[in-house]
């Protein structure tokens, strides 16, 4: 099934483009291919007290549900650095590198009338003590938010991940990896 309601070529203009084998349309009369390639996303695991620190969706796809601070990957971006970026924009956050690679997962992503298929990346770093905290304040405090991006924080807990509200699967089994690794080092 073709993931956008695509006809037209962009070439020639012939009404008969097709989708093949899950990844391109092909202009039957004048031979144009265009690949529809996975995008790519990069997001941050950020370990805080007791739990993990999510942001809630302020837009679509999926508002009102749980995501990492995290977005696609700019053309000619590092990943890494497109977390770094994310996580300014997002939550005002300047995260402490290295940032440690958790794993990659494919996720959908539908925007518009395009679904889009992703290669969602997650790093994880430790969360800098917020200010308001040495003053026994809310953990979740001094975040600037881009209310466009995110309409709160929520945090996680850890024994919570699995039933978690969040807004994409590879969300869910990138924290589950990050649990995993957490687990494995503890014990060593
Ligand atoms: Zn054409």
């Amino acid at each position: 099934m073709s993931p956008a309601p695509f006809r037209f070529c962009p070439r020639c203009g012939n009404d008969g483009c097709l989708y093949h084998d899950r990844k391109y349309w092909r202009c039957e009369a004048c031979g144009f291919t265009y690949y529809h390639n996975v995008a790519s996303s990069a997001s941050v695991i950020l370990e805080t007290e007791g739990g993990l620190l999510t942001i809630v969706r302020a837009k679509e796809p999926r508002a009102g549900y749980l995501s990492f601070p995290g977005g696609f990957v700019d053309p000619d971006e590092r990943a890494e650095d497109a977390a770094i970026r994310e996580c300014r924009e997002e939550i005002g956050l300047d995260v402490a590198v290295p940032l440690r690679f958790v794993g990659s997962w494919p996720n959908d992503y539908a925007y518009g009338d395009v679904l889009y298929k992703t290669c969602d990346l997650y790093f994880s770093a430790r969360l800098p003590p917020r200010p308001n905290q040495a003053r026994g304040g809310d953990a979740l405090g001094g975040f600037r938010l881009d209310p466009g991006e995110a309409s709160s924080l929520r945090v996680v807990p850890f024994e919570a991940v699995a039933d978690a509200p969040f807004a994409f699967e590879s969300a869910r089994r990138a924290a589950l990896a990050w649990l995993d690794m957490r687990r494995i080092e503890s014990t060593q």
